[in-house]
């Protein structure tokens, strides 16, 4: 069996993947339009663009560590969809525009 061989094309494969998962953040922004990144401790919430947040929510995750910057922790967020309230947290000085 040419184990090495197959090592190398998965090995290709999941280089490629990652590679199209890139062009497709980069191509489209890679953030979330329409979800919001809410603090489990404060409850505060944000766009989850403005949070920089990858759309790992479509994939099925709905909970990731992040910063509050409204009450300072780094904790349980949870990522769910905006039921369009405005946003509690005022956006980052570093947020990149959203057109
Ligand atoms: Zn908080």
């Amino acid at each position: 069996m040419n184990t090495g061989l197959w090592i190398t094309v998965s090995t290709g494969g999941l280089i490629g993947f990652l590679l199209v998962l890139s062009f497709f953040l980069k191509k489209f922004g890679g953030y979330a339009p329409g979800w919001r990144i809410r603090c489990a401790a404060c409850n505060a919430h944000r766009p989850a663009a403005e949070a920089g947040i990858v759309r790992v929510a479509a994939m099925g995750t709905k909970h990731t560590i992040a910063g509050c910057p409204s009450c300072g922790k780094v904790g349980h967020a949870i990522i769910e969809r905006d039921p369009g309230e405005p946003a509690t947290i005022e956006s980052g000085t570093n947020a990149p525009p959203q057109q």
